[in-house]
């Protein structure tokens, strides 16, 4: 910190200070000035009386004998002591001599001025010169004559002169004197102080500005100057554990006091660089755990989110003592955790760890007042074993270890799943199919097909059922494959939205032009759930002005029993419409049968594992019929193949197949031609219900 010499404090008081003494100084002086030059004024004249008083009795004596030359020697003595010039008059005013002294040097500008100030008035002593003693001037007073003298100025003058320059000189010296004196007390009081903390403050790492306390300069530890370094010092302290609380806010779970997301990538990240240096193998390996509760929010729900956020303090503190020091436990968000185990020997060890964790969360058995019973779903993510390609940074291998986690949690959760490469093969074709889908969406780039269904005693065409076809990148996506994305996406509300609109538009057209056949059209999880799903189909049907019996909605059987209560509402909304509505792959979930009786539902299709199970397996098959039968609902049998099959399931009073053996899914033209012939046979269609 160099400041510039014109520019410093010490420059600047030191001219301040100079100037003030020289104000004062300036201002004392003036006024021993004028007490001075009315002194010499009072000296100059009171000489002059006192000569005058001396002469007094001559010059008397003279102007009495009216000797001029008398006369002229008394005032040449007056004019040689203090007097410019002298004369004495006569009583009657007339002059009886005169005395001046000669002109010497012209007088300087400085003296004239010296003269003006003093004597302005010019001033003249005039002596009344009295009778001499023998005389009456002692009875009446009477004069004999005056003696008139001039003050000789310009002497008196140049002696106030000399001694103003000497006092002006000798002020000018003690004024500098005093001023440098004065800025040199300054400088050491205040500026050298203030400078010496300006350096301290500057010496201030600005990346760590705490834990270094300025110091008082020497001899000010109880002054001002010690006041502010203390509240400097004060206020640092104050500044410092503000920033310690934010700095643990921003990187702590403010639930479970554990590291957070970007706490853990940033512990990743050195673990990984560690690892990456180290010299011996165990050194250079370290193992991602991801960890995620399994049915957590069904706690949340059913006990409340008091409940909840005990029970992720109670799981944090459990994995925490799982794990050794140097390993890091965070929490991701919700009910994900992530471990990192640094310095593992081989695979084996990380599954013992996750082992170990497993175990401790499955002894958590109460939480609050509550029991509980906690499992969680692990994926182990190992650095650098088991990948294989470029080495993944920790956002990569916390990637990893998630799409483990997942595919721990699909197949059934409480288990470890070690990460492969086929899970990021896995994702990526996801993410692929992910954005193909929004760019067929856009595109109206879908195609539905039209599965006929017939009547099982008779072959009558019954309906179709509609499904969708994709075809992505040159070659025919499964909607099974893509569904599922589109529902974990959203995407399908958009998508199950045309579906029904074109679905609906086929069947006013066909009923139009041929006659009425039902068209059955697959809904989703995700559009059943959605608050506007039943008047989204009211709309539709109004919009294609398509009787509502001709569409039939087929819900999967799990999809409808996951949640019986919440989907009921928007079934009788529906069935209300005159919709119908199908059970599909029934036989694959857990149906409640007390449920079954409430729910609004016209149609069981039977799952096509069980058709293919017939003839030598029936049980399922033979039981659905006769369920079906007793609620008085129709049955469908999917998947029929064999010539078998369609025999046993008409034996068995099963009411309409639908199968490759009958039809595969066929385009829009072909199954209108199929409506074509059976109307030209002037065939009815039998209606299922
Ligand atoms: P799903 O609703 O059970 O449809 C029947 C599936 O079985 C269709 O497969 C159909 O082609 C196939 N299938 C029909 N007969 C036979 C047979 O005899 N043997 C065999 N092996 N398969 C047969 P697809 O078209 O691949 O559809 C698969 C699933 O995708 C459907 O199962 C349905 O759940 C879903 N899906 C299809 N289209 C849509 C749609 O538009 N919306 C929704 N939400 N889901 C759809
Ligand atoms: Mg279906
Ligand atoms: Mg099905």
């Amino acid at each position: 910190m160099a400041i510039p010499v014109l520019r410093s404090l010490t420059l600047k008081q030191a001219i301040h200070a100079v100037l003030a003494a020289f104000v004062i100084g300036l201002t004392i002086t003036a006024a021993e000035f004028a007490w001075t030059a009315s002194r010499e004024r009072a000296m100059a004249l009171a000489q002059v009386k006192d000569v005058v008083a001396l002469v007094e009795g001559p010059a008397a004596s003279a102007a009495w004998l009216i000797d001029a030359e008398l006369a002229g020697q008394i005032l040449q003595g007056m004019v040689r002591a203090n007097a410019a010039w002298a004369e004495i008059r006569l009583g009657d005013g007339t002059l009886l001599a005169r005395r001046e002294r000669p002109p010497g040097q012209p007088a300087t500008l400085l003296e004239h001025a010296a003269t003006a100030l003093l004597f302005i008035d010019r001033p003249v002593v005039t002596h009344d010169l009295p009778t001499p003693a023998a005389g009456p001037r002692a009875a009446d007073g009477s004069r004999i004559g005056q003696l008139v003298v001039g003050i000789d100025t310009r002497r008196a003058a140049a002696g106030f002169l000399a001694y103003v320059s000497a006092a002006l000189l000798a002020g000018t010296l003690r004024n500098l004197l005093i001023g440098l004196a004065m800025a040199a007390v300054f400088h050491r009081l205040l500026t050298r102080p203030l400078l010496q903390i300006g350096r301290a403050v500057a010496r201030i790492d600005p990346e760590k500005p705490y834990g270094q306390p300025l110091s008082v300069p020497r001899g000010h530890a109880d002054d001002e100057l010690g006041f502010v370094i203390a509240r400097f010092n004060h206020t640092l302290t104050l500044l410092e554990r503000e920033h310690d609380e934010l700095r643990r806010l921003a990187t702590r779970c403010p639930l479970t006091g554990l590291a957070n997301r970007a706490l853990l990538l940033d512990r990743l990240g050195h673990a990984i660089e560690l690892a990456s240096r180290a010299k011996e193998p165990d050194a250079g390996r370290l193992a991602v755990l991801y960890v995620d509760l399994d049915r957590f929010k069904r706690i949340n729900d059913s006990l409340g989110h008091g409940v909840g956020d005990l029970m992720l303090c109670r799981v944090a503190e459990r994995l925490g003592a799982s794990v050794r020091r140097c390993d890091t436990v965070g929490r991701l968000g919700g009910d994900e955790f992530l471990v990192v185990l640094e310095r593992v020997a081989d695979r084996d060890e990380a599954a013992m760890v996750a082992q170990r964790l497993l175990d401790s969360l499955s002894s958590l058995s109460e939480v609050g007042d509550h029991r509980v019973h906690v499992t969680a779903s692990i994926g182990i993510a190992v650095h650098p074993l088991g990948t294989t390609g470029g080495t993944p940074d920790g956002t990569g291998l916390m990637r990893m270890a998630d799409s483990a986690m997942q595919a721990a949690k699909a197949a059934g959760g409480d288990r470890f799943v070690f990460y492969t490469r086929d899970m990021t093969d896995r994702a990526e074709n996801r993410l692929r199919l992910e954005s193909g889908l929004r760019e067929a969406i856009a595109a109206r780039a879908f195609e539905l097909v039209y599965q006929p269904k017939i009547e099982a005693a008779s072959g009558k065409l019954t309906g179709f059922e509609a499904l969708i076809r994709w075809r992505h990148e040159g070659t025919a996506v499964s909607p099974a494959d893509f569904i599922p994305v589109a529902e974990d996406t959203g995407l399908i509300i958009e998508i199950g939205r045309w579906v029904l609109e074109e679905a609906c538009r086929t069947a006013t057209r066909w009923a139009l032009d041929h006659g009425p056949v039902p068209v059955a059209v697959n809904v989703s999880a995700r559009q059943l759930a959605d608050p506007g799903f039943a008047r989204l189909v009211e709309q539709v049907l109004q919009r294609h002005g398509t009787p509502p019996h001709l569409l039939e909605l087929e819900i999967t059987e799990t999809v409808i029993m996951k949640d019986v209560r919440h989907h009921l509402p928007t079934l009788n909304r529906l069935r209300g419409l005159g919709v119908r509505i199908a059970i599909d792959d029934f036989g694959t979930g857990y149906s409640s049968l007390a449920y079954l009786r409430q729910l609004p539902v016209d149609v069981l299709k039977i799952d096509r594992s069980f058709v293919n199970d017939l003839p030598h397996a029936p049980d399922i098959a033979s039981t659905v019929i006769a369920l079906a039968q007793r609620l008085l609902l129709s049955t469908v049998a999917e998947g029929v193949e064999t010539a078998e099959q369609r025999h046993w399931l008409a034996e068995a009073g099963c009411d309409c197949l639908q199968g490759f053996l009958i039809s595969h899914p066929l385009a829009a033209e072909a199954a209108e031609a199929m409506v074509m012939t059976t109307f030209a046979r002037d065939e009815v269609l039998p209606m299922t219900a």
